[in-house]
């Protein structure tokens, strides 16, 4: 009828602009790939950093002693401590502690932050058991996790780069990080050393290496979105120092900050992209990751309702104001398998404040879900294969070797449409040979496990 008409023209535009047939992906892919080889070429080769992590070496399973770990990096920061029993006791015992970050210290000052985190750190500390040991006469080390983009210096030492994901701290860029957080930890009279400074996805890398061997990468989907993997040393021409011992070293790269001419963006894209703290940057992030996709399914709802009285012939208020619409929550609507989308008109409701939604609208919603997270689950699925491509591992090998993805993030866990997607797609790029050796592996906060295992392996005692 004449109603839907405009409703009907928008979302499928969007469809259109959305689009990401194989041939895109494929083009996706190869851009990923050649965008690596820039960034290792030179600093500052390419919008991807293709960062030297100075981790040479990925844990054995030889580790053993007390260790602490601090992952900072989305809305929650975590303190855990393990003890390590080398290859007989494994992880022996461990513990952690999930904080929220108020949301005024994310754009706050540097101090406030630094001294919020070695507050919750120190009380964690504090609450050490007795099953826990640490020999007499020596300090506590700490894995300290990361997650925005740091030029590493060495293993326990590093400048950011920028903030991202929502945080924009005056005074911080340039800065040594490791130093801030030992300022504070001194501040709070914690005797603490920070072992190893390292991003999420080294962390994760590291845990996932730990409980298996065949893991070459490590992918997070969460708040942002990135990727790490081990790289041959004499294949980063940028890299001027000694070789490693090992001829490896595990390069962050930052994906989120890819963009390629191939990315199939859309008005909403780029308006997000404009209002955003960091215009113009991760653009890869932007289109994949949980703290974008609520919110580009909140401009699509907004333009339909402003367009094609979506919701009636007024605009609801509050889909008017930016990020309201969470990524959990557009994950529970697009998973509502009730006949009547119970769910979605609950949450429409809830979050939106939009009563009494037709069948009709909210099958509409769904299908604006299921434009943005696909797009979003094929385009990460890309860029796996990118990275499998740069390091050989995109074709099927004849003796029964595993490739393994150390996979974390919320957005992977929780939205099983999303990671379905990406799995199906991996295999759509693949072909059946290729992908029956090539495993997504969750590795739920192995991050901190790693940090943990790294600070280990970089022991000032060893
Ligand atoms: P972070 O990335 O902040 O370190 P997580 O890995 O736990 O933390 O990921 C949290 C993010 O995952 C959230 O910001 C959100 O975008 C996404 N997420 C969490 N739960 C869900 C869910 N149920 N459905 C979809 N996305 C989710
Ligand atoms: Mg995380």
């Amino acid at each position: 009828s004449g109603k839907w008409a405009p409703v009907a023209a928008v979302v499928k535009e969007l469809e259109e602009r959305c689009a990401t047939p194989v041939g895109k992906l494929r083009q996706v892919a190869d851009a990923m790939t050649v965008e690596m080889h820039a960034g290792l070429a030179s600093e500052g080769g390419s919008k991807l950093k293709m960062l030297i992590s100075y981790v040479d070496n990925l844990p054995t399973g030889d580790e053993t002693g007390l260790f602490y770990a601090l992952d900072l990096g989305g809305t929650n920061f975590r303190v855990l401590r393990v003890q390590l029993g080398g290859k007989e006791g494994r992880v022996a015992k461990h513990e952690f502690e999930e904080v929220s970050i108020p949301p005024h210290l994310m754009v706050g000052g540097s101090d406030e932050l630094f001294d919020f985190i070695a507050s919750a750190l120190a009380k964690f500390v504090a609450s050490e058991g007795e099953d826990f040991h640490l020999p007499v006469g020596r300090q506590r080390e700490l894995g300290f996790t990361f997650s925005f983009p740091v030029r590493q210096v060495s293993i326990a030492s590093g400048t950011l780069i920028k903030w991202t994901k929502g945080f924009n701290i005056d005074g911080t860029v340039g800065e040594d990080v490791v130093a801030e957080l030992t300022r504070a930890m001194e501040r709070q009279g914690l005797d603490m050393r920070v072992s190893a400074l390292v991003n999420d996805t080294i962390g994760t890398l590291a845990g996932g290496r730990y409980y298996d061997n065949d893991v070459v990468a490590a992918v997070i989907l969460g708040t942002g979105t990135n990727a790490a993997y081990v790289e041959r040393a004499h294949a980063i021409p940028k890299w001027h120092g000694l070789l490693p011992k090992s001829g490896e070293m595990v390069i962050n790269m930052e994906w989120g900050n890819f963009r390629s001419s191939h990315l199939p963006t859309t008005d909403y894209d780029q308006a997000l992209d404009n209002e955003s703290l960091n215009p113009g940057e991760q653009i890869f992030e932007k289109l994949i990751s949980g703290m974008y996709l609520g919110e580009i399914l909140r401009r699509v709802l907004l333009r339909l309702a402003k367009e094609a009285s979506f919701f009636g012939d007024s605009v609801p208020p509050k889909l008017e104001v930016p990020f309201i619409l969470r990524t959990p929550v557009m994950s529970t609507m697009h998973h509502d398998t009730s006949p009547d989308l119970k769910v979605v008109g609950t949450k429409l409701n809830e979050v939106l404040g939009i009563p009494d939604t037709s069948l009709k609208t909210r099958k509409v919603v769904i299908q604006v879900c299921d434009i943005v997270a696909k797009r979003g689950a094929r385009l990460a699925a890309a860029g796996i294969v990118g990275v499998l491509k740069k390091i050989g591992r995109d074709n099927a090998v004849k003796d029964g070797g595993r490739t393994v993805i150390a996979m974390d993030g919320g957005l992977y866990e929780h939205y099983t449409i999303f990671s379905e997607c990406l799995q199906c797609t991996l295999k759509e790029m693949l072909g059946d040979e290729a992908s029956s050796s090539v495993v997504v592996k969750l590795a739920s906060d192995g991050s901190g496990i790693g940090a943990a295992l790294l600070a280990a392996s970089h022991s000032q005692y060893l």
